[in-house]
């Protein structure tokens, strides 16, 4: 995965509009930025379908890696009280029980009773 950046340039040449003073450069240009086998590789995209699609794949991205994040919170959140009838789950706070039942992940061991 990578991100998606949105750049303005300026092109070099002294006569052109880009290089006055105050202004941004050419743009908008979208770079997607990716580490393929350990080396970053910049992508240009021209806006279109392709750019469209970048864009869709970084969403999804984002929100997976916040799921990720998410379970991960909770996982840590969770803590085990040892029994000798076996293993139990302190209580669940509201936030962690809300997010395990959205992401409809059951329960590892039953819950200490309240
Ligand atoms: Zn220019």
């Amino acid at each position: 995965m990578g991100a998606l950046n949105v750049v303005w340039r300026k092109c070099g040449k002294p006569n052109c509009a880009c290089a006055q003073p105050g202004h941004r450069g050419h743009g908008p240009q979208y770079n997607l930025t990716r580490r393929i086998d350990g080396k970053t590789v910049n992508v240009h995209l021209k806006p279109g379908p392709e750019l469209a699609k970048a864009e869709r794949e970084v969403a999804r991205h984002q929100r997976f890696a916040a799921l990720v994040e998410e379970v991960t919170a909770v996982s840590d959140g969770l803590h085990l009280t040892y029994t000798p009838a076996g293993i139990v789950l302190d209580r669940l706070t509201q936030v962690q029980r809300t997010i395990l039942a959205h992401l409809d992940i059951p329960l590892p061991w039953p819950e200490k009773p309240a």
